[in-house]
């Protein structure tokens, strides 16, 4: 994964959860590192551990090289990801379901309250999914970049 373009490795890191149905991951992700909020503000807001919010936005920093051009990439991915990915891990009692397995998946049990879990079902078992909503993200990203900026990123 750490040889793709940055822009790549964000989209397909925010979208894999998103889809997993780690909207509170995406979310963490976005609020630090899009719009400032500190990981403490995160930790009491969403309930995760501190070790989880820190390496979620490790996670993403080392896809970008640098705090600043993380920063950059997920104030304008994250608010298109979370608007246009639903997820396809739901909570359904104390299991969690995919709906594109349905009840036949092996993970369902191990998926509740677990994001890492979640995580690597959608991405081993639903490649052609996660590589659709990066196509349509990337799509949406450029649309925007076209409509408000002539053509130019602006940072
Ligand atoms: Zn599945």
């Amino acid at each position: 994964m750490s040889g793709q373009p940055p822009l790549l490795g964000v989209v397909r890191y925010m979208v894999t959860h998103m889809l997993a149905g780690n909207v509170v991951v995406v979310r963490s992700i976005y609020e630090v590192l899009g719009q400032n909020d500190s990981p403490s503000m995160i930790v009491r807001r969403y309930g995760l551990s501190k070790h989880a919010v820190k390496g979620y936005i490790q996670r993403i920093v080392e896809r970008c090289g640098s705090r600043r051009r993380a920063e950059i990439i997920v104030s304008r991915v994250g608010p298109i990801v979370l608007g246009a990915v639903e997820p396809i891990v739901v909570d359904d009692g104390n299991v969690a379901v995919c709906k594109l397995c349905m009840v036949c998946s092996p993970d369902n049990a191990r998926m509740v309250n677990d994001p890492s879990v979640r995580y690597s079902h959608v991405r081993r078992l639903h490649k052609a999914v996660v590589e659709m909503h990066i196509r349509r993200v990337l799509d949406e990203l450029r649309a925007q970049v076209a409509g408000h900026g002539g053509g130019e990123v602006r940072g």
